[in-house]
């Protein structure tokens, strides 16, 4: 991979306008395409460590692992993934809640938990050695021009670029979607999203917790080192308070929430606060502009499945794009992109919808409520076939094999 500060004086087939995981995953499911790939990134990622690692984490699922190794990420960042051998999941009431393992269907993880900044360094890692894919960063880009071929990218610093497709990974507040005029729908959940790195007394054995409270779920994440990686998501006040909490108070009202499942939890590292906002573009595509990622869909953390959706993204988008190549048609044209949208609004319907029902199942109490969901929860782990249906879903090994790597 190129890294250019000067002059480029080059046109792309496909500029793809952010570096988060999502971006940086469609380069590297391109590197090999023969197309000339041009990432436009406005700033280097700065990570902020809690116990000395990257605060932000990310489950990735069984099957977008088998994605991560098909686009060649994966041998550099296997030594940084911490297999998710099982899952725990109960709420405020029910005792035992349910769980989840992923030798009830055959596999040696249900998924692996990774800090983003592993992720998006392995993807870098990747592309060094593509001499297609070019590197812009920092760049601003000042205005986006459509022709009837071609859009035209004008950075700040007075390069101006063309390109039959520009895609916009640029996230949840994407500026390409805005400026293609797409709209999208918004849900404020009223909650952050409290991450922070914590030390439990006892081993995680690989389990990832998650208690749903009526506030919002809590999750512990197993780490490597027997570290654990906490989501805290709390209705705006009670994050508020929690962030205010000296490093005692905060531990103390952790251990009381999670309960005593893994020991005390000892040591906490710093916090950070994320806000949750649902947001569902109109549409993922217009002429020569498509949507992947956050900026095509944002959705609450509690199923941990949004860099999960985004990675299926970019693998459909690359392979619509090398078969248009293919087969000579023009990659921008909209007839192209639509394939690109249909294949996946339906994925991405069905897991916000699932994640809403979610949300309201486990935020609500109204009378009936907290035995219907403990009669779903014992269904659910006593029937084998169900829980085994739902493992497949959830951990995207009933999807098909994207084209790409299969
Ligand atoms: C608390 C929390 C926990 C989460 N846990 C999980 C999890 O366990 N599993 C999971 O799958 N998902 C999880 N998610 C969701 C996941 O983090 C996001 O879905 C994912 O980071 C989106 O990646 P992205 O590449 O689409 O966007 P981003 O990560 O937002 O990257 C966008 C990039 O574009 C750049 N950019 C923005 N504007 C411009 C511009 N105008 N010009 C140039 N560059 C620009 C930014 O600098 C950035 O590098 C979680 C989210 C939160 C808040």
């Amino acid at each position: 991979m190129r890294k250019t500060h000067g002059q480029t004086g080059m046109d792309a087939d496909v500029i793809i306008v952010g570096a988060g995981m999502v971006g940086l995953a469609l380069a590297c499911a391109l590197k090999d395409s023969g197309l000339h790939i041009i990432i436009i990134e406005r700033a280097e990622a700065q990570v902020r460590f809690s116990l000395g690692r990257d605060c932000r984490v990310s489950a990735i699922v069984r099957g977008n692992q088998q994605i991560l190794a098909g686009i060649g990420v994966w041998p550099y960042l296997e030594g940084d993934a911490e297999p998710i051998r099982a899952m725990r999941v109960w709420d405020n009431q029910e005792a035992g809640g349910i769980r989840f393992d992923a030798a009830e269907i055959d596999q040696p993880a249900m998924g692996y938990l990774i800090e983003n900044s592993c992720t998006q360094a392995a993807m870098h890692r990747a592309l060094l050695a593509s001499d297609d894919v070019e590197y812009l960063c920092p760049a601003e880009i000042s205005l986006l021009e459509w022709f009837d071929e071609r859009v035209q990218v004008s950075l700040s610093d007075g390069r101006v670029l063309n390109t039959p497709l520009l895609v916009g990974a640029d996230g949840g507040r994407s500026w390409v979607r805005e400026q293609a005029g797409i709209g999208c729908y918004q849900r404020d959940y009223g909650q952050q999203g409290i991450v922070a790195t914590v030390r439990p007394e006892h081993g995680h054995r690989g389990t990832a917790c998650q208690r749903f409270l009526p506030t919002g779920p809590l999750a512990v994440l197993p780490m490597s080192d027997g570290l654990c990686s906490i989501v805290w998501s709390a209705e705006q006040d009670e994050a508020k308070r929690l962030m205010a909490m000296g490093d005692d108070e905060f531990l103390s009202a952790l251990n009381a929430t999670f309960g005593p499942v893994l020991g005390r939890v000892v040591e906490a590292g710093e916090r950070a606060a994320f806000p949750l906002i649902g947001r569902l573009a109109h549409h993922f595509v217009r002429e020569r502009v498509a949507l992947v990622g956050d900026a095509a869909h944002c959705i609450h953390p509690l199923a941990g499945l949004g860099v999960n959706l985004g990675l299926r993204d970019a693998m459909v988008l690359a392979q619509e794009i090398s078969d248009a190549r293919r087969f000579d048609e023009d990659w921008g044209d909209m007839a192209v992109l639509d394939r690109y949208m249909k294949q996946r609004m339906p994925d991405v319907l069905s897991v916000m919808a699932s994640m809403e029902s979610f949300h309201q199942l486990f935020t609500h109490d109204f009378p009936g409520l907290k035995e219907l969901r403990g009669l779903g929860m014992r269904l659910v782990g006593n029937s084998g076939p169900v829980k085994k249906l739902l493992m497949r879903n959830s951990t995207g090994l009933s999807l098909p094999v994207p084209k790409q790597i299969s």
